[in-house]
């Protein structure tokens, strides 16, 4: 007997398992790096943008980051094509940061302590008084 849970993506109960997600959303999640993958990998399609890759393939902008965040998609060596870095917004080609920010990354916590303050930073302070 497993644990029930959630599926973060559709609500649906499931038997939570490896995956932190249920069968229907992970095989729709297959289908889509599948789509991405075989269109990126094509030559005719290397000046291709984030937009360009999104319509093509009907896969949302934020899944295609997505995908490049685990690491299973590359666009290294796509000229245009960009993606907002975690950290600062900048437009970044690579990985997860900018080199800005994998500069400062090194003086600090972790990846995810990084982008979670930089995330905090964004947003609106109700804080006006510093005292
Ligand atoms: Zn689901
Ligand atoms: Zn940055």
């Amino acid at each position: 007997m497993g644990d029930l849970k959630n599926c973060p993506q559709c609500g649906r109960l499931f038997v939570k398992g490896i995956r932190e997600q249920c069968d229907a959303c992970f095989r729709e999640e297959e289908q889509q790096y599948d789509k991405v993958y075989r269109y990126i990998r094509r030559s005719e399609n290397r000046n291709a943008t984030i937009v360009d890759v999104s319509e093509a393939t009907a896969v949302s902008e934020s899944k295609i980051i997505y995908f490049i965040h685990q690491g299973r998609i590359r666009v290294k060596g796509y000229p245009n094509f960009t993606y907002p870095c975690d950290g600062c917004q900048n437009p970044i080609n690579d990985g997860r940061l900018c080199q800005t920010c994998k500069d400062k990354l090194k003086s600090e916590l972790s990846i995810e302590d990084f982008i979670k303050r930089k995330q905090e930073e964004a947003l609106p302070s109700y804080h006006t008084d510093e005292n």
